[in-house]
């Protein structure tokens, strides 16, 4: 029979704690205690928390249905212990001594005292509580109902202490399984949050592959997860919360203080408030908890270094699933993950909007090179034809002629400028990058060399070439490939003394193709070579500055190289000469 009380028994479901082999275990050292030492019902404890629940009970249909997974307050035993007459393991409190509400956290049998002084009263309380090896109580065997109707004598008192030794020994490895269990479960949720949520680059994404592995790992009914809007960025998250903004500001402000003090905040419909949280952001903790139905929510915050970006609220239906030290340490160590994952993804989207930033102010630059060069080209025209007109003209002679001249030369130097500032722009343009394509570098190698005979020729210079037997191919494209050799083999015929040598070769390496063009020429200073390929540059050199140019040429090669994933490099000793290599990718 129930005790028949009104009020509400917290009873949770114990096949949940630890696994069935652990209860089995207990269950027989419960029935084995009952049926030995002669009473009617014996009940296994344990402590989780603050609370301690029934998880083996041996007795009647009745007795097991009202106490299996009931729980009582620790706070309300202990006093019980102190109160009670101590029989070594067991502790013995008579029902006169009694505090415990035992309607509500325990059992009433139905029993009527039999008329002897040892009789035993239905609310007289043996237990005996049980301890880990580190002296921490795990939990209580209390037995009831003793079949004699009396207090058990000295015999059965000395039957009791074994069974007490063997219901702690049971308990121990009960909750050392259960423990193990829980940081498994916890580890694997650690796992997969990590492998999962920090290999995503979008936030949302990150967050949403927290979902599962936090709400199996901490056996959880609901999970809220939200990082804070910074620095531009909006707020991230889910589920959308309806709660009023001063309340949201609360907890956002506790969730700040809690991961300064690397701690979570629990609050729950059986807890008393924790006073190191202070009323406020209790307060909040409580409305949030309410407003979603729950019976207990453990509030996790969310960071990286001293920085704290967000949070992460978990929560029970049944108020009576404490969470545990180590679902709490747990839960930190997640959230530093997920803190770091958070940070990873804003810098990338910041570093996306840069690189877009970037890429439109290179749009906008080509576009105004590439309008201003269109602008210059045609009066240039007009001046250039003027100037052939004048020419062609016998008459023009003495200082008229020598100007006409040297406006020749200056137009021809502008129309130099004003075609590479064209090409330029076409090469800076972002959105008019040529596809990189899978090619043979040999014919384009030949090609700049023939085209460079005559020069060469003209200032008796030897040329050689030096290339691997077939195709070498090489990611890039025809036009492009064909402009940077131009460039090079004329700027090392430009800047070489007559009768050296020219030498162009073409290397194959592990993934990638090289491309030199060596020379004997006036050779380019260390100074000079740190900005040897930004625009307009030209070399200090009084010997190059004499040579006709405009210093874009290298600018030009290095954009191209570039956004074909390649690089160029310079190697060069003032008199000596100079190589210039070039590196692309081959293809896969
Ligand atoms: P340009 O040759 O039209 O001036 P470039 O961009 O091709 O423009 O070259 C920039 C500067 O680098 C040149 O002005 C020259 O001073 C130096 N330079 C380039 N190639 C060589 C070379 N092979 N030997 C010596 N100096 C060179």
């Amino acid at each position: 029979m129930t005790d028949g009380s009104p009020l509400p028994r917290p009873q949770i479901d114990v096949t949940s704690w630890s696994d069935a082999g652990s209860r089995d275990a207990l269950d027989l050292v419960a029935s084995s205690v009952a049926e030995m030492v002669g009473f009617e019902i014996a009940i296994i404890s344990v402590v989780r928390g603050e609370q301690m629940f029934a998880v083996s009970v041996e007795g009647s249909n009745d007795a097991t249905t009202a106490m299996l997974g009931l729980t009582t307050p620790v706070a309300m035993v202990l006093p019980e212990l102190d109160r009670a007459d101590d029989w070594g393991r067991f502790r013995f409190v008579p029902h006169e001594r009694l505090a415990l509400d035992v309607r509500t956290h325990g059992w009433v049998p139905d029993l009527t005292p039999i008329d002897a002084p040892d009789a035993w009263h239905p609310l007289d309380l043996l237990i005996a509580p049980l301890y880990d090896q580190a002296d921490a109580m795990i939990g209580l065997l209390s037995i009831d109902v003793p079949m004699s109707q009396r207090r058990p004598g000295p015999t059965q008192r000395d039957l009791l202490q074994r069974y007490a030794v063997q219901a702690e020994r049971a308990l121990r490895m009960a909750v050392d399984r259960d423990e193990l269990a829980e940081r498994i479960r916890l580890a694997e949720a650690a796992r997969r949050v990590v492998r999962f949520a920090t290999s995503q680059d979008d936030l949302e994404s990150v967050l949403d592959d927290c979902r599962h592995p936090l709400l199996e790992g901490f056996r959880a009914d609901f999970l809220a997860i939200r990082t804070y809007p910074t620095e531009g960025l909006p707020e991230a998250g889910s589920p959308p919360s309806d709660l009023p903004p001063d309340v949201k500001e609360t907890i956002r402000a506790s969730s700040r203080s809690a991961w300064t003090a690397q701690r979570v905040i629990i609050v729950g419909e059986q807890l008393t408030p924790d006073p190191e949280i202070g009323d406020a952001a209790y307060e909040a903790s409580e409305a949030a908890r309410v407003a979603v139905g729950l019976g207990t929510t453990m509030l996790v915050p969310l960071g990286a270094g001293h920085e704290s970006l967000g949070h992460v609220i978990l929560g029970r239906k049944d108020p009576n699933q404490h969470w545990s030290p180590d679902e709490q340490a747990g839960a930190l160590d997640i959230a530093r993950d997920i803190g770091q994952a958070v940070v990873n993804s804003r810098n990338l989207i910041r570093g996306q909007e840069l690189v877009t930033e970037l890429r439109r102010l290179a749009t906008y630059k080509s576009q105004v090179l590439s309008t201003v060069s269109h602008e210059l080209k045609n009066p240039l025209s007009a001046v250039m034809g003027y100037v052939e007109m004048l020419d062609a003209d016998p008459s023009i002679i003495g200082d008229a002629r020598r100007s006409i001249d040297a406006l020749d030369r200056a137009a021809r130097r502008m129309g130099r400028v004003v075609d590479d500032l064209l090409l330029l722009s076409e090469v800076e343009d972002p959105e008019g990058a040529k596809p990189t394509e899978p090619m043979d570098a040999v014919p384009v190698l030949l090609d700049a060399l023939e085209l460079t005979r005559v020069a060469a020729a003209r200032r008796d210079l030897t040329l050689e070439v030096s290339a691997p037997e077939g195709e070498v191919m090489v990611c890039c494209d025809v036009t492009d490939l064909d402009r940077v050799l131009t460039n090079l083999v004329s700027n090392a015929v430009k800047y070489s003394p007559k009768g050296s040598t020219i030498s162009l070769s073409l290397v194959q390496h592990l993934g990638e193709v090289e491309l030199a063009v060596a020379d004997q020429g006036i050779g380019i200073s260390a100074a000079d070579q740190e900005r040897l390929f930004t625009e307009f540059f030209r070399s200090t050199n009084p010997q190059a500055v004499a040579q006709p140019g405009t210093g874009l040429g290298l600018t030009i090669c290095r954009r191209i190289v570039e956004r074909h994933g390649g690089r160029i490099e310079v190697e060069s000793e003032l008199g000596k000469g100079s190589t210039f290599r070039v590196f692309l990718p081959s293809p896969p």
